[in-house]
C-alpha cells in the first residue's frame, strides 16, 4: 500500500457542528477508519476533510427501552461484540460483530462504519500499480467490468457482517443532515450498484439504528463463511430471525450478505409464518428456503472463490440456521 495521501482532519465537537462539516465540499464521515484508510492508501478515493466522529455526544450509547433497541452510530463493534444482555435479546448482531475483522479492529470499528462501508471486489481494492496495470476498471478509472465485461455496472459484493443480521431483525437508521432528519428501514439503505452501494446523500449521518422490541419468543443468529476463519470478509454470510407461538411460527426473517452489491432480506421467507411447528416443517422449510437463497442471491466473479460455490455456501447456511432456530425456539 502506499502511504496515506494528504487530507484535512476536523473533529467537530457536537452534532451540529458535524453536520455543517460534512456538508462541506469533498467531506467524508470518518468511524473507526479501519475500512476507509486501507481504501484512501490504495489510491482508491481521496476525500478531505475527514470528520472524526469521536467527540459526538452520546453518538456511541446504547438505550434500550419500552420502545426497543437504539444504538448509536459510534457504537464500536467490541462493545456489540461483548455485551452479554444483547448476546440474550439480539444474539445475531452480537454474533455477526464477533465476526468482523481481527480484535483490534473490533476495538476501533464502529456501527455506523460497518453499514456504510465500500463494496469489495478483487479487481478494484487492489493498489494503485496493480489497478494501472490491468487498466483500472469501471467502478474507478477505467471503462470495463472485469467480473463481467459486457456489462455496463459494477458487481462489487456488499460484504459487511451487521446490515444482515440488523436486517433480519427489523432495523430502522436515522440519517441526519443540515436538512433534518429521516428514518428508513435498513434495507432501503442499499441499491444493488457497486460502485453506488448507499441510497443516502453524501452529507448524510448515520446517527443511530432502532431496532423494535422483539416479539416473544424470539430467537437469532448469524453465521458466516470466510476463507480464512480467524479474520475475513464473508464469501457469504446469513442472519436469522424466528419465534415460535404456541406451537406455530409465529415469525420469520431471513438476510443475506456478501452475494450482491447490497444485503438481501430474503422474499417469501415469511410465507411460513402461521404454519405448525411439527416433524415435516424443518424439512420442508429447508427445502423451500434453499430454493429462495440460491433464486435470490447473485455472487458474481468478484472473490477469489468460485461464484457458484457462494450461492451453495449461502443456501446451506441459512438451512442450517434454520434447523439451529426452530430447535431453539421449541426448547425456549
Ligand atoms: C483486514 C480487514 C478485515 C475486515 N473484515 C471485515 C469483516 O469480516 N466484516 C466486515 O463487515 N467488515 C470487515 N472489515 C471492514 C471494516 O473493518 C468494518 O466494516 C468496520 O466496521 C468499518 O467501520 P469503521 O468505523 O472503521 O468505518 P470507517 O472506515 O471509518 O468508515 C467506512 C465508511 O463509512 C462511512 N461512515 C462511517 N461512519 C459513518 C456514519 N456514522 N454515517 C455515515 N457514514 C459513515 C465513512 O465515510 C466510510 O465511507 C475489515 C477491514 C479490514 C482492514
Ligand atoms: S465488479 Fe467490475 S466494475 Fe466493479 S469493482 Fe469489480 S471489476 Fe470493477
Amino acid at each position: 500500500m502506499q502511504p496515506l495521501p494528504h487530507f484535512e482532519l476536523l473533529r467537530p465537537a457536537n452534532l451540529d457542528q458535524a453536520l455543517t462539516q460534512l456538508a462541506l465540499p469533498g467531506a467524508r464521515a470518518l468511524g473507526g477508519g479501519t475500512d476507509l484508510l486501507p481504501n484512501l492508501r490504495r489510491g482508491l478515493e481521496q476525500p478531505s476533510p475527514l470528520i472524526d466522529l469521536g467527540d459526538l455526544p452520546g453518538f456511541a450509547d446504547i438505550d434500550d427501552g419500552a420502545q426497543g433497541l437504539s444504538l448509536g452510530g459510534g457504537v464500536t463493534l467490541a462493545r456489540l461484540a461483548g455485551d452479554a444482555a444483547l448476546a440474550r435479546s439480539h444474539a445475531a448482531i452480537v454474533q455477526a460483530a464477533q465476526a468482523v475483522a481481527g480484535p483490534s479492529h473490533r476495538t476501533v470499528a464502529t456501527l455506523g462504519g460497518n453499514l456504510c462501508q465500500d463494496t469489495r471486489c478483487v479487481f478494484y481494492n487492489q493498489s494503485e500499480w496493480w489497478r494501472a496495470a490491468n487498466g483500472y476498471c469501471l467502478k474507478r478509472g477505467g471503462d470495463t467490468c472485469h467480473v463481467a465485461p459486457q456489462g455496463r455496472r459494477c458487481h462489487a459484493a456488499f460484504s459487511g457482517d451487521l446490515a444482515p443480521a440488523l436486517m433480519a431483525l427489523g432495523a430502522e437508521v436515522e440519517l441526519r443532515s443540515l436538512r433534518g432528519a429521516r428514518w428508513l428501514p435498513l434495507h432501503l439503505l442499499y441499491r444493488d450498484d457497486g460502485a453506488d452501494a448507499l441510497c443516502k446523500a453524501p452529507d448524510e449521518l448515520l446517527l443511530r439504528v432502532r431496532l423494535p422490541a422483539p416479539p416473544t419468543g424470539l430467537v437469532s443468529a448469524y453465521r458466516k463463511a470466510r476463507v480464512r476463519g480467524a479474520m475475513d470478509f464473508p464469501l457469504a454470510g446469513v442472519a436469522c430471525a424466528l419465534a415460535v407461538d404456541q406451537g406455530r411460527l409465529s415469525h420469520l426473517s431471513i438476510a443475506l450478505t456478501g452475494t450482491n452489491s447490497r444485503p438481501l432480506l430474503l422474499e417469501g421467507s415469511a410465507d411460513w409464518i402461521g404454519r405448525s411447528v411439527d416433524a415435516d416443517l424443518l424439512p420442508e422449510m429447508q427445502a423451500a428456503v434453499g430454493k429462495l437463497v440460491q433464486k435470490q442471491v447473485s455472487p458474481m466473479r468478484s472473490t477469489v472463490t468460485a461464484s457458484n460455490h457462494r450461492r451453495l455456501v449461502a443456501a446451506a447456511l441459512a438451512q442450517r440456521l434454520l434447523a439451529d432456530l426452530v430447535q431453539a425456539a421449541a426448547c425456549g
